[in-house]
């Protein structure tokens, strides 16, 4: 499980995470949701290893983290932009935070192979990236993160290039390996109906705070202010 505790992110005098605690149970799919600029991918970053907190501590499993450097935290990140090497084939890319960590060659190549296969890109293994389609290179991005296995997999905005159709596929995907792999998701997202369909609880984010947390049920049929009735309300 992870648990932020008292969280607060500051850049000069701005506060752009806000004394903000959040438990997430092992296994669950947490959709942070809110308006642009309202902290949620900062969040994930301070949960990531990228960004520090000013102040507070975040936990993992009840093992304090935020000291630790990333590849030190057990979790799969996917960016929007997918990071692909674009001069790397499929399989090198995957290969590559393995490669940087030092694992040998026949570990990698078990590796690699199990992470395309969970994606369903085997075939694809010695393509470059520029030869796949929005979504395949998505699939990519997010075999590189399951690559060591991780507990945990943070994604931010990871459809957000995708046309609607191959994202309402890709949302379906993500789901099912979700449950399939017993993954604990964080997902951020600023458009309502991805956090309503995915996620097992959704966090709706406004300046730096969580205004409201609970099912889509819950935020959908009792949002408990008018800030999330008016942004659930809203149509993307
Ligand atoms: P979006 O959906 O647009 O990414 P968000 O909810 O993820 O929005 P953040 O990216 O977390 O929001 O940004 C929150 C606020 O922090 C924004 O006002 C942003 O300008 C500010 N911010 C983020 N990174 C920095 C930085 N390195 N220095 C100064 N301000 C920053």
């Amino acid at each position: 499980s992870i648990r932020f505790d008292a969280v607060s992110k500051a850049y000069g005098a701005v506060r752009v995470i806000d004394d903000l605690s959040l438990d997430i149970a092992k296994g669950e799919f947490v959709s942070l949701l809110g308006p642009s600029g309202s902290g949620k991918t900062t969040l994930l970053m301070i949960l990531a290893g990228f960004e520090a907190p000013t102040a507070g501590s975040v936990w993992l499993d009840g093992r304090r983290i935020d000291r630790l450097p990333p590849y030190k935290r057990d979790m799969g990140v996917v960016f929007q932009n997918y990071a692909l090497f674009p001069h790397m084939s499929i399989a090198e890319n995957i290969a590559f935070p393995l490669q940087m960590r030092g694992v040998g060659k026949a570990e990698r190549e078990e590796r690699v192979t199990r992470a395309l296969d969970m994606v369903q890109l085997s075939a694809q293994r010695d393509r470059h990236p520029a030869q796949l389609s929005g979504g395949q290179q998505q699939r990519v991005a997010l075999a590189r993160a399951l690559v060591f296995e991780p507990a945990v997999v943070l994604m931010d905005e990871p459809l957000g290039a995708l046309d609607k159709q191959l994202r309402e596929q890709m949302q379906l995907d993500i789901r099912a390996l979700h449950k399939r792999l017993d993954l604990t998701v964080v997902f951020v997202t600023h458009d309502q109906g991805e956090a309503l369909t995915m996620s097992d609880r959704i966090a709706v984010f406004n300046r730096g705070k969580i205004e409201q947390i609970g099912s889509p049920r819950d935020i959908y049929d009792r949002p408990a202010t008018r800030f999330v009735a008016e942004f659930i309300g809203e149509t993307n």
